[in-house]
């Protein structure tokens, strides 16, 4: 063999980061509004530490931990030590109802839970239904009573600690879909699919992350890993700033202290922020490039962040693909494109990085055209893309490695991406597909609009027509017809809603998309005029 064959391994991140880039700091703004400095060297002793720690409470390799918490410097310490001692890190999202937070800990056989103390009433109501936990142990706050601590952990652990063989496909993280059709369902990562992800995602056409760079992912470390950030960061020895809170003044506030360079979230928490830069006049400070994913971003919002001059990407994914489905990158003819040409590109989600294939199917699986016409269900593969659900019993993805993303999209002949639907969110009408994500998004661009959403309802005719869910902007005076004329020009006619309801609020998932099964659900007996 010509070259050496070291694994992947999530471990030499931390390794890598705690040597090369000992100093670069990483910052953590805590609930009660304190803030803690640490840096990639002490995360790397940290992690040891843990390790160890975990391992003299006999924890061994193989083992789920569970974590239910906010983003912080303890919780990365957690990812890396966990790696390090052969064991599986669960981020369990603490917004899932009861009965799916009891269900997804005891089917992963999670042996110990770390948590954050505002998620104490939590773990208290559920305590007695988990079966398999033997150790709670708080992030955040001192030992008491059924309840180890994080820092005496860390105190008693060992800094020399030897991290246990590891191959590269061993797991190393858990994830559990919102799984909006049954269970959740558990999906398992690998050392191997996270550092080839962390490697992609660094590149100037993904987030573009160097050292000089200061990364605040406002994603949550329990969705889909923060998008791969903090592993990616380690990459490059990027300053980290987290924060476990998501109130949109206090990370302005943070944005601005740390010289926060790059950030990176779903569209709700973006609108948030717009809403407080609007009524307090602040800026974006030093903020330089912004992904947005997890849901479609509006276009009215990528114009934002382009006109103030932020580089602004679109970014596709789910819990199953790590998340790095489709990256989107300015093309090479970026600078010959007007400026309305530059949202067009920026509105649709992108390219696949090296390393992950597309392709869109139609219902007997026949591969279709990148015309940028047709529309079909997305497929992907790569080496960072699911092959099987923690314990299932037969692979989620074909013989060929694809796997079935419950989207529909159409390809474009420059590869570029775009997403029309979810499979079970179109709007039938008359054989043709609505995309419900193109009418919400026009819609939200409307003066006064602050969200939107658009469902199918029954319809004699038609089989489905859409309706529009409006959420006005605090104060705003919005009607249906102005609504209405504004969407005249922006979608087919035949798209435009039957009519308009204006709601308080729209329901979101746990992870901070709109809740589009209850809507369905809440609007199904809908009569139209
Ligand atoms: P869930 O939303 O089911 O909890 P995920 O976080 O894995 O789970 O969500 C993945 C889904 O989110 C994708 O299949 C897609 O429908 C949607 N999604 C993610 N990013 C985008 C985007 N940029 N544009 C449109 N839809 C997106």
């Amino acid at each position: 063999m010509g070259m050496q064959g070291q694994p992947l391994l999530v471990t030499s991140l931390i390794d890598h980061a705690a040597r090369e880039h000992a100093g670069r700091e990483i910052v953590s703004r805590w609930a009660d509004g304190s803030i803690t400095r640490s840096s990639w060297g002490e995360a790397g002793t940290d992690a040891r530490r843990f390790a160890s720690a975990l391992t003299r409470l006999g924890m061994t390799k193989g083992d789920r931990i569970a974590t239910l918490a906010m983003n912080h410097g303890h919780h990365l310490v957690s990812w890396y030590g966990t790696a390090g001692m052969g064991g599986v890190l669960h981020t369990v999202n603490p917004r899932l109802f009861d009965e799916q937070l009891v269900y997804i800990i005891n089917h992963a056989e999670d042996r110990m839970l770390f948590l954050d103390a505002v998620f104490l009433p939590i773990v208290e109501r559920l305590r007695p239904l988990l079966e398999k936990i033997e150790h709670f142990v708080l992030f955040d706050a001192p030992a008491q009573e059924g309840y180890l601590s994080y820092r005496d952990l860390i105190a008693e652990g060992d800094a020399g600690f030897a991290w246990v063989d590891l191959e590269e496909r061993d797991p190393v993280g858990l994830c559990y879909t919102s799984g909006t059709t049954g269970n959740p369902k558990g999906v398992l990562y690998e050392h191997r699919s996270n550092v080839i992800h962390a490697v992609t995602e660094i590149q100037p056409d993904a987030f573009n992350l160097s050292n000089r760079s200061v990364v605040l992912p406002i994603v949550p470390m329990f969705h889909a890993n923060s998008w791969g950030i903090p592993y990616a960061a380690a990459t490059v020895g990027a300053k980290m700033v987290f924060s476990a809170t998501n109130d949109a003044q206090l990370l302005c506030e943070l944005m601005h202290a740390e010289g926060v360079t790059h950030s990176a979230g779903v569209p709700t928490v973006w609108l948030a922020m717009f809403a407080h830069m609007d009524a307090t006049g602040i800026d974006f400070g030093a903020l330089e490039h912004v992904i947005i994913g997890g849901s479609a971003a509006p276009r009215a919002m990528i114009e934002r962040f382009m006109k103030a001059g932020v580089y602004v990407g679109h970014a596709w994914g789910m819990t199953e693909t790590s998340p790095i489905g489709t990256m989107g990158r300015r093309p090479w003819n970026w600078d010959d494109l007007s400026f309305d040409e530059q949202v067009d590109v920026i509105c649709r989600q992108g390219c696949p990085p090296f390393g992950v294939e597309l392709r869109i199917v139609d219902d007997e699986d026949h591969v279709l055209p990148r015309d940028g016409k047709t529309s079909g269900r997305l497929q992907i593969r790569g080496p960072w893309i699911i092959q099987r659900y923690f314990k299932g019993e037969a692979d989620a993805a074909d013989a060929d490695g694809w796997f079935d993303t419950g989207d529909v999209a159409v390809i474009h002949p420059d590869g570029v991406m775009q997403i029309t639907d979810r499979a079970k969110d179109v709007i039938k009408s008359g054989g043709e597909w609505i995309s419900s994500i193109e009418l919400e998004n026009a819609a939200v661009g409307a003066p006064g609009v602050q969200e939107a959403a658009a469902v199918g309802v029954y319809h004699p005719k038609w089989d489905e027509r859409p309706i529009l869910l409006i959420v006005p902007k605090p104060g705003a005076e919005v009607s249906a017809s102005a609504i209405i004329d504004y969407l005249k020009d922006k979608v087919a006619k035949w798209w435009l809603p039957d009519e308009i309801l204006f709601v308080d609020a729209l329901p979101h998932t746990a992870t901070g998309k709109i809740l589009k099964r209850q809507l369905r659900d809440d609007y199904k007996d809908f009569k139209l005029k």
